[in-house]
């Protein structure tokens, strides 16, 4: 299963959050309103309709000046998704894998009830899926499946000015985050790439995972559901995973 992938490569990301308005504007969604919460995150969290986030930690330094924790937050679009899983039997179709790019979609046509959608959200390791009340179906980032089928880049993508973010063949994306970790590694021995081998949009962070975001990785925290989840999808042929 080759398919797509990102790359997002927070050691350069400047919390600019242009990545956050390109989603807003592609897929239409309307502004959310904000509210000064004494951050610079906003708005407060993913929605219906914000699929993309930069979510912003800070942290003292030891000369008291802040280091920034910037982690631009959004579906990893896992190879064995668990909400297809749960999806499939609570509401057949609301989750679906495109065949070319491997972007996992949710059809909004298919109506999900909102205990069977907090039963989806429960499952997603990374806090993902969320409601729209007034359709009665789920939401998230979609791969940009529409532009990446035309030749184009994800809107996210196509608008990062620092080169945060990459998108393309899988196997590519794959040995680019491995260089770039090696380079990384020199300053900054505690960097990691987020679970490579099993989500296609892959994080290279500088620090422990859980100061960027409770989600950016599983940690015990985030409840037995989602931990199990992980680890089905981090050994996919231990635990017999199938995906149609
Ligand atoms: S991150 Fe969550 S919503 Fe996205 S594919 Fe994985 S399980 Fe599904
Ligand atoms: S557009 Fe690029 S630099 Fe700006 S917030 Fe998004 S990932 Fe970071």
């Amino acid at each position: 299963m080759p398919g797509k992938s990102f790359f997002i490569d927070t050691t350069k990301c400047t919390g600019c959050r242009g990545c956050q308005i390109a989603c807003k504007q592609w897929n239409q969604n309307p502004e959310t309103k904000t509210l000064q919460r004494g951050t610079y995150q906003n708005p407060a969290d993913l929605s219906a309709t914000t699929f993309k986030l930069v979510r912003f930690s800070e942290e003292g330094g030891r000369q008291g000046d802040p280091i920034w924790y910037f982690f631009p937050d959004q579906c990893r679009h896992c190879l064995y998704p668990p909400c297809k899983m749960a999806a499939d039997k609570k509401a057949p179709g609301a989750v679906i894998l495109d065949v070319k790019t491997r972007a996992v979609i949710f059809n909004p046509a298919v109506k999900v009830s909102p205990e069977d959608f907090k039963e989806i959200n429960a499952i997603c390791p990374f806090d993902i899926p969320r409601y729209n009340e007034e359709l009665g179906s789920m939401a998230k980032c979609t791969m940009c499946f529409d532009r990446v089928s035309a030749g184009m880049l994800p809107a996210c993508v196509q608008a990062c000015p620092t080169g945060a973010m990459s998108f393309g063949d899988r196997a590519d994306i794959r040995k680019m985050a491995e260089k770039r970790l090696d380079e990384v590694k020199y300053e900054h021995r505690r960097a990691s790439l987020i679970y490579p081998e099993a989500i296609r949009v892959i994080f290279l962070v500088k620090d422990d995972p859980e100061k960027y975001h409770r989600f950016a990785a599983t940690q015990n925290e985030t409840g037995v559901t989602r931990r199990m989840a992980l680890k089905q999808l981090l050994h996919p042929v231990t635990t017999g995973l199938k995906i149609s």
